[in-house]
């Protein structure tokens, strides 16, 4: 059984379902909450530099107990990064399901088990707003490019040159700073 918590909204004046769910007062049984997630969400979030989002996600909790609760992430959408070869804005698809338990028990919170999250007990509210940012920004893979071929090719070409002229002023800074006894011994053993 589906019920959309139209009571989740009942805070916000703007309509959008808030992102701090009552664990206390949930219903037995299955919920789900749906939310858009626009680039704001992710704004200066690290380790993703995010520069515009659209990605729909929807959380299904389900109450088996007092303390024990099943959730479901559902995202799907897409978000624009740059690529780290040219640097280029290149979009990632996102398409991914994330289930987890949340028990309700102690008192302290522990998300460092995965697919398991300990919630305090005296706690009533959990906040799913990280839980869905860290869920949709793990799927960008570490080293993220643009297709083999698809990458803006006058920015590479600067780029490259950039590193080229880094690399040579690095060499000439090396050369210089070398002691010059060692340069020294060196003239010596090659005579030898
Ligand atoms: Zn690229």
């Amino acid at each position: 059984m589906f019920i959309t918590l139209r009571r989740f909204n009942a805070k916000n004046q703007q309509n959008v379902a808030s992102f701090k769910w009552n664990l206390k007062t949930l219903p037995f049984g299955t919920q789900s909450v749906n939310y858009h997630l626009n680039g704001d969400f992710f704004r200066e979030k690290e380790p993703v530099e995010v520069m515009a989002a659209s990605v729909e996600v929807c959380v299904t909790i389900t109450r088996k107990s007092e303390v024990d609760y099943e959730m479901r992430l559902d995202c799907h959408g897409e978000l624009t990064i740059p690529c780290d070869r040219c640097l280029e804005a290149m979009t990632h698809d996102v398409d991914t399901i994330y289930e987890l338990s949340v028990r309700q028990e102690g008192d302290e919170f522990d998300d460092s088990r995965d697919r398991v999250l300990m919630v305090p007990e005296g706690w009533h509210e959990l906040d799913v707003e990280p839980l869905i940012r860290d869920t949709v920004l793990l799927t960008v893979p570490i080293m993220h490019t643009h297709p083999d071929g698809e990458c803006n090719q006058d920015m590479l070409s600067a780029l490259q040159a950039h590193e080229a002229v880094a690399a040579e002023n690095e060499e000439e800074t090396a050369e210089r700073q070398t002691d010059p006894r060692w340069e020294a011994l060196r003239k010596l053993k090659n005579n030898n």
